[in-house]
């Protein structure tokens, strides 16, 4: 049988509505800043575009810097045109125009992520080391602010003298939520432990947390600080959303990747992310989202 022509147009529209509807949302804009690391940053801007755009929630660009020593003048992305920046870039300075373009969308209220060793950059540019909270390296010291650390039930700022910065080996740890009710939060458990990972400490900076998402212990037999410490949580600068997250050190390959290819980093990464470019998380906490006690992994990043 024949189905009139407007039969099938009412069908089509129906169909792109219902589609519309089931995901809901159009995809964020995000664009990925990298070029330059002390990382395998080759790895690491291909790992998170896959993880963002499998998800369905996000579209990403890359825009990938000329390399170190070479002329930056020309790296200016149109940070304006997208509703999220991620920055995973940890390299020579931008120049001027390009640093008060990142301020005016952070100001104006754009969504940030601050990855990994991104907190190890701009040691010197004060404005962002304020959208970082916390850095760590590049000669930062207790002129760069105080260490921030978890301590009797809330995060201190200790003033005492010391290079920021550190980590000790690779290991497996455990990640322990101190919010239960930001968007970010919602529904993830109170222990969960990751895959093998750098666990940075003694961070220091202008110390502007806004809310403490998670922390983890740095023991002493890792050659770590001894301290529980600050890893996720978000910044209070201006009219920005900005989630900062230091875990994912990359591995050597994609395929090689296990900081990456841990779920628990893929989904608080994936929630921070939509909650900066939104204020609201609409991604669900999986079944298979680690336990205290278990670590899993999705290996293609989906
Ligand atoms: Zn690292």
């Amino acid at each position: 049988m024949k189905y009139p022509i407007l039969y099938k147009l009412v069908c089509v529209f129906a169909f792109i509505l219902l589609a519309g509807s089931v995901s809901g949302k159009k995809p964020i804009k995000t664009l990925i800043v990298t070029g330059q690391n002390n990382h395998n940053w080759q790895v690491s801007n291909v790992a998170l575009k896959k993880i963002m755009e499998q998800s369905g929630r996000f579209v990403v660009d890359i825009a990938v810097s000329p390399a170190a020593g070479e002329d930056m003048s020309s790296f200016s992305p149109d940070f304006a045109a997208y509703q999220l920046v991620v920055v995973d870039y940890n390299g020579d300075s931008w120049i001027e125009a390009t640093r008060q373009n990142f301020i005016s969308f952070a100001r104006n209220g754009g969504g940030i992520v601050i990855y990994h060793a991104a907190d190890n950059a701009f040691s010197n540019w004060p404005e962002f080391n304020k959208i970082c909270a916390l850095g760590g390296w590049e000669g930062r010291d207790e002129k760069s602010g105080p260490y921030v650390y978890w301590l009797d039930g809330k995060l201190i700022k200790d003033s005492a003298p010391g290079p920021g910065g550190s980590h000790g080996k690779q290991h497996e740890y455990v990640l322990n939520a101190r919010d239960e009710v930001h968007p970010i939060m919602k529904g993830l458990p109170k222990k969960w432990r990751h895959a093998t990972d750098e666990l940075y400490d003694r961070m220091r900076g202008p110390g502007n947390i806004q809310d403490i998402l998670f922390t983890a212990y740095s023991d002493k037999s890792t050659n770590g600080s001894g301290r529980e410490e600050p890893l996720m949580f978000t910044v209070n600068y201006e009219k920005a959303r900005i989630f900062h997250t230091m875990l994912g050190h990359a591995g050597e390959s994609l395929e090689n990747n296990p900081a990456m290819q841990c779920t628990g980093f893929q989904i608080t990464f994936l929630r921070g992310a939509e909650w900066a470019a939104t204020g609201k998380v609409t991604i669900k906490v999986p079944e298979d989202f680690p336990t205290e006690t278990r670590v899993t992994f999705r290996l293609d990043y989906k």
